[in-house]
């Protein structure tokens, strides 16, 4: 596996693939990797002949007063996982590389970004378009690997690929958790011990909710009112949005349609730590 820092050896490892013909398959981080990370990754070495993880704290996604400083890095640990799930390059860059002092082109959204996660981070989108499309540009690959753990990013990326026509296939993946609930994120280091035992109140939220849909309520308020008194009990919670949203525009929905894609998503400081989790209903 490569380890490289530039984009021209990205474009040169990526030349020789397609000489070859394989397929590149392509999995945009922001490193610190985990289990959730690794599924995207081994689900790409499944489906592609070649795998690019890309391993950047991109600057242009963090709003000022947000943890762009304090977010935890580990290159070395990263590369062991990308190696052990089959990567076949990882490309590390310094934010120098990616954006000249001068960049002043960006990609931005007018729908989806103005609920849920951009409506607190309303440069976030922003950031995250500018920089997947720039990492599209770099590797041209045949899939892009998501989470649903950032669902928003998810259907942002979807419209971004249609709108602009990348000739790419966005593959979404499922949440990963850890044994007791808490899904898997780089920002659960952030947690003290007692705060990790609150972040509980997360998934116990979706669990629930999850459940009520399941039984058959259709009213969003019910499920997310429900939702809320769960991460209410919890002291070290603090609510930023309990949500119902069609998940192909992200617009708010009161009621949950037959056959309607929804996505019904939570963010929640847990003291200063901001976590999300959410669930989808088909
Ligand atoms: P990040 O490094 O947080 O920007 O995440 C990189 C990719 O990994 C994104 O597509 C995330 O949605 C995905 N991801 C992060 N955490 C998880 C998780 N717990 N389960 C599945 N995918 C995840």
């Amino acid at each position: 596996m490569q380890i490289v820092k530039t984009v021209a050896e990205v474009r040169e490892a990526v030349r020789a693939w397609r000489a070859e013909g394989l397929t590149v398959g392509l999995v945009p981080t922001m490193g610190f990797l985990h289990e959730g990370h690794k599924s995207l990754i081994v689900r790409a070495v499944a489906e592609n002949d070649r795998v690019v993880v890309s391993d950047f704290v991109n600057p242009t996604q963090f709003g000022p007063n947000e943890d762009l400083e304090s977010y935890p890095r580990d290159l070395e640990r990263d590369a062991a996982l990308c190696e052990e799930a089959g990567a076949a390059l990882v490309f590390n860059p310094e934010p120098s590389e990616m954006y000249a002092p001068d960049a002043c082109t960006f990609v931005d959204m007018d729908a989806l970004t103005g609920e849920l996660c951009g409506k607190t981070r309303p440069t976030h989108f922003r950031g995250v378009c500018t920089v997947v499309s720039k990492l599209f540009n770099i590797v041209t690959p045949d899939a892009a690997y998501f989470g649903q753990k950032d669902a928003q990013q998810l259907a942002v990326i979807r419209r971004m690929v249609r709108d602009l026509n990348f000739g790419l296939r966005v593959v979404g993946c499922p949440i990963v958790r850890e044994e007791d609930g808490l899904a898997k994120s780089s920002r659960n280091t952030y947690l003290s011990a007692d705060e990790r035992q609150a972040a509980l109140c997360l998934s116990r939220a979706i669990f629930a909710g999850q459940k009520l849909v399941e039984d058959g309520e259709r009213d969003a308020a019910t499920v997310t009112e429900a939702m809320r008194a769960i991460i209410e009990a919890e002291p070290l919670a603090r609510i930023d949005y309990v949500k119902m949203v069609d998940f192909d525009n992200i617009e708010l929905i009161d009621h949950i349609a037959d056959g309607q894609p929804v996505l019904c998503a939570i963010a929640v400081y847990i003291g200063k730590t901001r976590l999300i989790d959410n669930f989808i209903v088909e």
